[in-house]
């Protein structure tokens, strides 16, 4: 180790790898500190429905501002994972998302399905189904506007459990979403073991749809796939109109991303759901009908 090696033999790596460190102990410190004095914020991106070309759910993203500078989730999610205080974080953002979703159906708001990033961790922690289910109760909110958003890397690693949360938070009424699909191992097989209600292509897919033949038939397949075993998908991190129109050809029914809207403070997503409620909602009545 380190310490080992004595102080008169100073590595050259020693310097940078210790502030790397440094940074990452002060950050566990402060995020616990932020957690307690609910100083984290969610975001909100709207996610955008291509046949009714309305707004039909959001994602909650947290967010950090720690002595007036944004830390990306990226690396403050990745600390919590390896010092366990994931967990909390979790639970804070469950909190939060339930109960801003209680006040805008209260507010007569539609804001859709609500995905929530939950951490592979959280979802096998035992006692997850029952922390779900008090959340519920405790801001009586509907499950089915809630999504729970996790990545494939909760399902390679223990099948039998997080195949029965899954199962149990279903049969509540809670939706599933996969995220990233594509990034890892995305085994066609794995998603008819679990009950995803959603797929979400991964942004990397997407980033060049539109000039690489070969992800655009790759996102043709994902598609074709997920529709056969009724799964809805929806297209991450969409910038522009041309990846929009591949997307479009390709069937895929919603998308999110910048092209649409980046992700809002919950002032300006009230500000989204009073025009939907005035404009878009009309339409929706009128779709009904049809069907
Ligand atoms: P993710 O769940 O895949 O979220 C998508 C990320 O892409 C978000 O970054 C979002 O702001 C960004 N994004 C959305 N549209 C676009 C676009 O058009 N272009 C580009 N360049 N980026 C776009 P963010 O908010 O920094 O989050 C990063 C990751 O951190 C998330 O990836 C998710 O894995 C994790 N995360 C974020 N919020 C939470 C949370 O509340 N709980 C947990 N456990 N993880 C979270
Ligand atoms: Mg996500
Ligand atoms: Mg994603
Ligand atoms: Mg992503």
């Amino acid at each position: 180790t380190a310490k080992g090696a004595g102080k008169s033999q100073i590595s050259r790596f020693e310097l940078p790898m210790n502030a790397s460190i440094q940074r990452r102990v002060t950050l566990e410190r402060d995020l616990r500190h932020a957690l307690n004095d609910r100083q984290l914020q969610m975001y909100y991106q709207p996610q955008l429905e291509l046949r009714r070309a309305a707004l039909c759910g959001f994602e909650a993203l947290i967010r950090w501002q720690k002595d007036g500078k944004w830390i990306s989730p990226l690396e403050f999610i990745g600390v919590a994972e390896e010092t366990g205080l994931i967990k909390e974080l979790d639970q804070y953002v469950i909190d939060s998302v339930f109960a801003q979703v209680a006040q805008w159906l209260a507010a007569g708001y539609d804001p859709g399905e609500v995905a929530i990033n939950i951490s592979a961790f959280s979802v096998q922690e035992p006692g997850f189904v029952e922390l779900i289910r008090a959340a519920r109760d405790k801001h009586a909110i509907p499950p089915e506007r809630i999504k729970l958003e996790v990545t494939e890397g909760l399902l390679m690693k223990n099948y039998d459990v997080a195949r029965q949360v899954m199962l149990d938070l279903k049969q509540t009424g809670f939706k599933w979403s996969i995220d990233d699909f594509g990034t890892g191992y995305s085994a066609l097989s794995y998603l008819r073991r679990y009950p995803f209600d959603q797929l979400k292509i991964d942004k990397s897919f997407i980033d060049d749809v539109h000039i690489n033949l070969e992800n655009a038939s790759m996102t043709r397949a994902i598609i074709g796939m997920a529709r056969s075993l009724g799964i809805t998908v929806i297209a991450e991190g969409v910038e522009t109109i041309e990846q929009l129109n591949v997307l479009l050809q390709a069937g895929c029914e919603q998308i999110q991303g910048y092209y649409y809207s980046p992700p809002l403070p919950v002032a300006s997503c009230v500000q989204l759901l009073q025009q939907d409620a005035t404009l878009a909602l009309p339409q929706i009545v009128v779709n009904r009908d049809l069907r």
